[in-house]
């Protein structure tokens, strides 16, 4: 069985007034990420976490953020295309764990909508969708509301 792993981390910048999208979802604060694109720092995470998988470089290599046609772009898109690019090679995703890291808002609420965004996108069962929040205890710039960390991991089987 040809089975493969991978990772993803990204950061972004928090600023007031920009929207903060988490997984595909708008979640409502004062403060979102800023980015070329929408900034959804979690599904960068978890792009970078299927191209690692099958190592193929990483985000920024597929979409250049010097490149204007992804600018303000919905990071679901971008994820889409991943997906597309795990399946021609006979890939399917067995399941993705992710961790956002931010001090505020709760995340709590919106962490079944985020999975299943995640999971419509993939299209794969949202019981192969993990989605995770975490504080970072006042530490950090996490901590100091100052940005938004993510991690993921996917698992990938060959078909
Ligand atoms: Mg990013």
């Amino acid at each position: 069985m040809d089975i493969r792993i991978g990772q993803g981390y990204d950061v972004h910048a928090l600023a007031e007034g920009l929207r903060l999208v988490l997984c595909g979802i708008e979640v409502e604060h004062t403060k979102g990420c800023v980015a070329h694109s929408d900034g959804d720092v979690a599904i960068h995470a978890l792009c970078d976490a299927l191209l690692g998988a099958l190592a193929l470089g990483d985000i920024g290599k597929l979409f250049p953020d010097s490149d204007a046609q992804y600018k303000g772009i919905d990071s679901t898109k971008l994820l889409s295309i991943v997906v597309d690019n795990v399946t021609e090679r006979g890939y399917s995703i067995s399941n993705i764990d992710l961790t956002i890291a931010m001090q505020r808002p709760k995340l709590r609420p919106h962490i079944d909508n985020m999975r299943e965004r995640l999971a419509e996108v993939m299209h794969i069962d949202v019981d192969r969708v993990s989605v995770k929040a975490t504080t970072t205890e006042r530490l950090g710039f996490e901590g100091r509301e100052e940005g938004v960390s993510a991690t993921a991991v996917a698992l990938l089987i060959k078909a």
